[in-house]
């Protein structure tokens, strides 16, 4: 396939008038995070373990999983990097992992939830990824996906302290969860918002389904506006409040984003440098009144005029 050259990050993220914003990389094994540092990511804002496994018809060992882990870390030396928990199910089964047949896999049993049946193997993966992080002198943040409730966010991260990770956090992408992020905030040491479920949660829409593109739209008034709870929460907080799905690369929903609280967003490699002008031409002032601008219109479309006409 062909492809643009890749446009390595330039400088670190930061708006005009200087408040830092840490541009991170999804990825998902050790040659995706040998990519991002030739793009020059400032760190990994969401590491997809599932993709290392996902051709395995067994569970991988410990050690296994130590070793694919410390890649990724390895290339990020004493960066910010942050680990996910399996996210199993739904859009990506796993072998090792069976599932009851669900009617809707999207709705049913994935991500944090795999572990009501198979505690065990999250154990066996944050012993991995603890072990990892000691190795590799780089110590990982870990997540869970797929939270609904602060119980769930309560339970991860006692699961994970005792295994012995220092820095725990969950991801909201269910509106359960923006809509209870201060109290799952007061459970964890940070969050990321998974705008790409979140989106599809709020809008009732599959993120797989073809021909409903423009209520597949982190734009939409009503994802929007558990973005700003999400983002007041953590304000409030004084925790990190991140982003981590496709909404992250728009150049502009990003100033948005910042305006809201967020203060990492993590993206494809390829999608840094441009999202790291759209924040040097703005100031922080700007972004919030971008974000205001965008949380007060009524429609997608109206929201993205209304912030252009705010950056302008
Ligand atoms: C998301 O849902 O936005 C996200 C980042 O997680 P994934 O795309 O892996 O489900
Ligand atoms: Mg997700």
């Amino acid at each position: 396939t062909s492809r643009a050259p890749l446009r390595p990050l330039e400088a670190p993220g930061r708006t005009a008038d200087g408040t830092p914003v840490s541009l991170l990389a999804n990825v998902g094994s050790g040659g995706n995070a040998t990519f991002a540092a030739r793009a020059n990511a400032e760190g990994i804002g969401l590491f997809r373990t599932e993709f290392c496994f996902l051709d395995r018809a067994v569970e991988p060992s410990v050690s296994d999983q130590v070793q694919a882990y410390s890649e990724v870390l390895g290339a990020f030396p004493g960066a910010h990097v942050v680990v996910r928990t399996l996210d199993a199910g739904s859009d990506k089964p796993m072998a090792f992992l069976p599932m009851p047949e669900e009617p809707n896999p999207a709705l049913g049993v994935r991500g944090y939830r795999t572990s009501r049946t198979h505690q065990p193997m999250l154990e066996r993966q944050l012993d991995a990824i603890v072990t990892a992080s000691t190795a590799s002198g780089t110590d990982g943040w870990v997540m869970a996906p797929m939270i609904s409730t602060a119980a769930e966010a309560h339970d991860f991260a006692a699961l994970a302290r005792s295994r012995g990770v220092t820095t725990v956090g969950v991801m909201i992408e269910t509106p359960s969860a923006a809509l209870q992020a201060a109290d799952i905030l007061s459970e964890v040491d940070f969050v990321s918002i998974g705008t790409n479920d979140l989106t599809q949660y709020c809008m009732g829409v599959d993120r797989q389904a073809v021909g409903l593109g423009d209520l597949q739209d982190p734009w939409q008034p009503g994802v929007l506006r558990l973005l700003k709870i999400i983002g007041d929460a953590g304000r409030a907080s004084g925790k990190p409040v991140g982003v981590c799905g496709e909404a992250a690369a728009d150049p502009t929903l990003a100033p948005v984003l910042i305006g809201l609280g967020v203060s990492s967003l993590s993206m494809s490699p390829r999608s840094l440098q441009s999202v790291a002008e759209a924040l040097s031409e703005v100031t922080v002032e700007q972004c919030r009144a971008a974000a205001d601008a965008a949380v007060a219109a009524t429609t997608a479309s109206g929201a993205r005029d209304a912030v252009r006409a705010a950056l302008a």
